[in-house]
């Protein structure tokens, strides 16, 4: 008898087997070997239960003999002997705690065989009474990480990644748009109002007769179960484990349909009170007079128009003032995907990309830009291939060989996202970052730093007079790693002042920064760059993503440097060359961050000057002269190495925009 296992299901299995061999301590080749398994099967396209059918499970890569007969064993048994043994072995509710940030199979290992703890409730007790500094290797701080761990893991718990859901959602409405009778479909919810992370996914499909529609959903190869049937509404779950609702009316109620379902709940409480204010009451199948007698709304638009609105894109429902500017008609006109003409944060095979700097720029030309920057590692952050001065030069040339092979038609810039190190210096001396055409500046390591420490850091980083743009600002990863305790109120106001930008990353797994942050920065005057990140050709398709943040954001195109003409960018970066080089800068610029930190506790004095007017930071760094502190990260910072003034006569001259 076949036991119906979905891809999710066995992923997850191979998944434990790998975290239990990694707790008992067994040898690395093993455990790494049902990871790869885990990881295939979970993204593989078709159902592997399928595959199996066929014969082919050895084809699989990452499956073994060894694995294909535990997938054997639990496609004909359901169950798997080796895992029994092994959960006998160690408990399972262990696995659990190796999602902790911060906490090791060794550390779980030894809070379980020392301490007795299993579970994560036990673990927060642990930590909260104090029992886990007692523990070889752990202290109070380690006890206060694992308590943050905990708090985030709670709060991210079985959400998805936007761009994991996105692309089978896609798949997915278009097999329903290819059935007969089908008018529209669109995905709602969440997902399509471009959240960061996904909780499940609503489908909504207008159609006559809704039997077939129904029928032939749960007969989609992505579904591994069916939860619940009716006639309007159907519940599955899909092969990668998310949920999945469809729901089905006729087509002149299909705008209520997709409103309802779009949300935010908020954004609707708020239509509800309009359309009660106006004698009316809102449902998803329609508005409702108070004589009983129905308006039927074909379009979402027919929706908002009922209720004397025009239409609020989907990303701006999230009851954050959108209602009240559409009354009175000041709703952005949020930034699309073709505004964008440059990527200016890539990466190629210099340093630990998979393209060539001459695959991705044709890619990037593909993909219809007129501009990218290289932007490969810097030395420093070793396991990425960090580039040296000396390789910087080499590759200089072949940036040079690369734009002469496309012609002037598209424009190469060669950049560094250089590492803000720990200490808050930067990975490369002032005259290498100087005869790069653009830099981005970014925080990989100690991110756990206090709020004061990693705040002076990216300070002194942004007043650096080098650094044009801030790579993933706080360095989060989706779906459950927070960024860096930053004080983003002072990292924005440091970025307008410095006319420094500050990355929107398109990588679906940062989304960094996040559309309220993105807001927040536009509205004290920063400019922002919506860049891929991409390590490969075909991550330039990731922009989709940074676009849906910066909208959640009310963003529009003039903030984004991406959205200028590559004139307008280069002759903005030839502006930052020239007020470096005429600003000769002394030491104490760099002592900002004692400013920095100070204006991070709020007991600093302003600087006066308006954001927008982008001048250099010396108003703060003078006040940050004046005000010197003990704090130990600003002490360390005033230690780091000075940004030396530039001469004016060399900052343009081995450039790019010279050689135009
Ligand atoms: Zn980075
Ligand atoms: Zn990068």
């Amino acid at each position: 008898m076949v036991h119906y296992l979905s891809n999710k299901e066995l992923a997850d299995i191979f998944a434990r087997i790998g975290d239990l061999l990694e707790i008992k301590g067994d040898v690395i080749y093993k455990i790494l070997a049902y990871r790869k398994a885990a990881d295939t099967i979970r993204d593989h396209a078709r159902p592997v239960k399928d595959i199996w059918r066929e014969g082919g499970l050895r084809d699989i890569p990452g499956v073994g003999q060894a694995i294909a007969e535990k997938i054997e064993e639990l496609l004909t048994t359901g169950k798997l002997a080796f895992l029994e043994k092994l959960q006998a072995e160690v408990p399972a509710s262990l696995t659990e705690l190796l999602q902790v940030p911060d906490l090791g199979p060794k550390r779980v290992s030894l809070v379980w065989k020392k301490l007795g703890i299993t579970t994560l409730a036990d673990l927060e007790r642990a930590a909260r009474a104090g029992e886990l500094r007692g523990l070889p290797g752990m202290g109070e701080k380690s006890e206060s990480k694992i308590l943050i761990g905990i708090e985030s893991l709670k709060r991210a718990t079985g959400r998805m990644p936007l761009g994991k859901a996105w692309p089978v959602a896609l798949e997915i409405v278009r097999m329903l748009r290819a059935i007969p009778g089908v008018i529209a479909a669109e995905s709602a919810g969440s997902l399509r109002r471009g959240r960061a992370t996904i909780g499940d996914l609503d489908f909504i499909v207008a159609a006559a007769d809704s039997r077939a529609v129904m029928a032939t959903f749960m007969t989609l190869p992505q579904v591994a179960r069916v939860l619940g049937q009716g006639p309007t509404k159907t519940s599955v779950v899909l092969e990668n484990g998310l949920q999945a609702d469809l729901r089905v009316l006729p087509p002149e109620r299909y705008g209520t349909l997709l409103q309802y379902f779009t949300g935010s709940k908020d954004h609707n409480v708020r239509l509800r009170e309009l359309a009660q204010a106006r004698g009316l009451s809102l449902s998803e199948h329609a508005l409702l007079r108070e004589d009983g007698s129905e308006i039927l709304c074909a379009t979402e638009a027919d929706v908002y128009r009922a209720l004397g609105l025009p239409l609020i894109p989907p990303e701006l429902r999230e009851d954050r003032g959108e209602i009240q500017a559409a009354r009175e008609g000041k709703l952005p006109r949020p930034i699309e995907l073709r505004d964008l003409q440059s990527d200016l944060h890539t990466h190629s095979t210099w340093s630990d990309g998979k393209g060539s700097i001459l695959e991705m720029a044709q890619a990037a030309r593909l993909n219809g830009l007129k501009c990218l920057a290289v932007t490969d590692h810097s030395q420093g952050l070793g396991v990425t291939n960090g580039l040296t001065p000396e390789r910087l030069r080499s590759q200089r040339r072949e940036i040079d060989a690369v734009q002469g092979q496309l012609g002037p038609g598209f424009v190469l810039l060669q950049g560094t996202e250089v590492e803000i190190r720990a200490d808050g210096t930067l990975d490369f001396t002032d005259d290498v970052l100087g005869d790069l055409d653009l830099v981005v500046a970014s925080l990989h390591t100690s991110l756990s730093q206090d709020r004061e420490r990693v705040t002076a850091r990216m300070l002194n980083a942004i007043r650096n007079h080098n650094v044009d743009i801030i790579g993933h600002p706080t360095g989060r990863r989706l779906p459950n790693r927070d960024g860096a305790d930053l004080d983003l109120e002072a990292v924005f106001k440091a970025a307008a002042e410095c006319g420094v930008a500050l990355e929107i990353n398109s990588n679906p797994e940062r989304l960094d920064l996040d559309g309220m942050y993105a807001r927040r920065a536009v509205e004290l005057g920063c400019l922002l760059a919506i860049n891929t990140d991409a390590h490969a050709v075909d991550w330039f398709d990731h922009a989709q993503f940074g676009v849906l943040t910066a909208r959640r954001g009310w963003v529009t195109a003039d903030r984004v440097i991406n959205t200028w003409s590559s004139e307008k960018l280069l002759a903005w970066l030839d502006e930052r060359d020239l007020r470096r080089g005429a600003s000769s800068r002394p030491p104490e610029v760099v002592a900002a961050s004692a400013g920095a930190s100070a204006a991070a506790t709020n007991d600093a004095p302003r600087p006066s000057a308006a954001p927008k007017t982008a001048t250099k930071g010396k108003p703060a760094a003078k006040s940050a002269a004046k005000k010197p502190t003990t704090k130990p990260a600003a002490a360390r910072a005033t230690t780091a190495k000075p940004a030396r003034p530039k001469p004016a006569a060399s900052s343009p001259s081995k450039k790019r925009s010279t050689k135009r």
